[in-house]
């Protein structure tokens, strides 16, 4: 059934591309993408990069001009869905409206964790998500003002680095005993600690927030020792909570994210889905993974709009993830969960380009090349296609 109506509840990465993958499988029905957000779907990654440093604009940051969807026939609707009636082949909107569907796609992403401290919701106290969230953090970050970051993930430390080239004093607080802990070697989150703190900023570590302390504006964030860290704003980023909700009320199999096959199918055929809201089970790792990253909302939406036309093309692509930092490119391939070694090809207590290879039962299994883009393109490659490579070889290559 490729000319009823495809529906996608979303309207970010993974429903901008779902959409227009749709018209290229041949989908030749309505093509209906429901946003709750105003603009044309815009890309996320930039807003703690250049949108927030001032250096692009909202209309640089759309996925597609508004004419692509006109030309494709995709319709755009602000609407909010609220309930998806399987039953009835149909989704209702906030305002009592319903939409019947013959195909769903769910690309409903994911909301900032909230930090449940007292004072957290004093004015100047923000998250990022949205690119409404950083037009109310650009009013609030002039140059001299104290910036506080509660969390030191790479949404963290992007925005510190892009108010300190908007002249801010800013200090990242971060719970655990270095920042990126989750996600990296302590080698390369000692390098960010050093880089930063020579940009100026000031990185404190196992400092755990207890509260927001102020009167009408925040004025201090409350540490577990009773220190008072002076601010002028706070931004919060202590990750994300995946958007599963309506696909949970529906009765779609949820964990930490909708369940999809390697199809992008939930546990409803007739429904896919794609992107921050998914999770799927990956044979390279051998367990549920869900990814926040744009490279895998596209490649699931791709997969997803082919499941939707009735033909397979299984989600097969290496996760991969960038992040930008002053003039650092930061480069991932994979993913390094249960590294038992790491191996560094160049010196990151010293230079600014360097990769840490992570290895698992001496295979290698994911990198970070820090503006090493030779070594990304060569890393991915030999984890794709699971070549085997030799600790020494990682080594001595001569990284780029
Ligand atoms: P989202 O982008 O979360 O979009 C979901 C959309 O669905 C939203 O517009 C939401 O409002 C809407 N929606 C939800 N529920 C409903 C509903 N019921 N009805 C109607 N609409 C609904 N990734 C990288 O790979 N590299 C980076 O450098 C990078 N940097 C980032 C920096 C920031 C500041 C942020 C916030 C994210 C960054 N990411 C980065 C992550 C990347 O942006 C996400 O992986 C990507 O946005 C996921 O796209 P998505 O379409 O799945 O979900």
């Amino acid at each position: 059934m490729t000319r009823g109506r495809a529906l996608v509840v979303g309207a970010s990465h993974a429903g901008a591309q779902l959409a227009a993958s749709l018209r290229q499988e041949g989908w030749s029905g309505e093509v209906v993408v429901i946003g709750d957000e105003s603009a044309l779907p815009y890309q996320r990654p930039p807003l703690s990069k250049g949108y927030l440093a001032g250096t692009s604009t909202l209309d640089e940051l759309a996925i597609r001009r508004a004419e692509f969807y006109d030309k494709h026939e995709i319709q755009l609707l602000r609407a909010t869905v609220t309930k998806i009636d399987r039953a009835a082949g149909r989704v209702v909107l906030s305002d009592g409206e319903t939409l019947a569907y013959d195909g769903l796609g769910l690309c409903t992403g994911g909301r900032v964790r909230q930090l449940s401290v007292l004072g957290v919701d004093l004015p100047g106290v923000f998250y990022l998500r949205t690119f409404a969230d950083v037009e109310s953090i650009r009013e609030a970050a002039l140059p001299g003002r104290r910036a506080v970051i509660v969390g030191g993930g790479y949404i963290g430390l992007e925005t510190a680095a892009s108010l300190r080239a908007l002249g801010l004093e800013v200090t990242v607080l971060e719970a655990a005993d270095r920042v990126l802990a989750r996600v990296t070697a302590r080698e390369v989150s000692s390098f960010y600690e050093r880089v930063h703190r020579d940009a100026g900023v000031e990185i404190r570590t196992g400092a755990v927030v207890e509260a927001m302390a102020g009167d009408h504006v925040v004025r201090s964030v409350v540490l577990s020792d009773g220190e008072h860290v002076p601010a002028d704003l706070v931004i919060v980023g202590v990750g994300l909570v995946p958007n599963t909700e309506l696909a949970a009320e529906a009765g779609l199999q949820v964990e930490d994210g909708v369940v999809i096959d390697d199809l992008a199918r939930t546990s409803d055929p007739q429904i896919v889905a794609a992107g921050d809201c998914a999770i799927n089970h990956m044979a390279r790792y051998g367990r549920l993974v869900r990814l926040e990253s744009v490279p895998s909302a596209g490649e699931q939406a791709k997969t997803a709009a082919a499941t939707l036309c009735g033909r397979e093309r299984p989600i097969s692509a290496l996760p991969w993830f960038w992040s930008d930092q002053y003039d650092l490119k930061l480069q991932i391939a994979g993913v390094n969960t249960g590294y038992d070694e790491i191996v560094l090809n160049g010196d990151p207590t010293r230079d600014r380009d360097f990769s840490c290879y992570y290895l698992q039962h001496g295979r290698l299994l994911a990198a970070d090349c820090v503006n090493r883009p030779r070594d990304f393109v060569m890393a991915k490659q030999m984890i794709s296609q699971g070549i085997d490579v030799e600790r020494a070889e990682l080594e001595a290559s001569v990284g780029s």
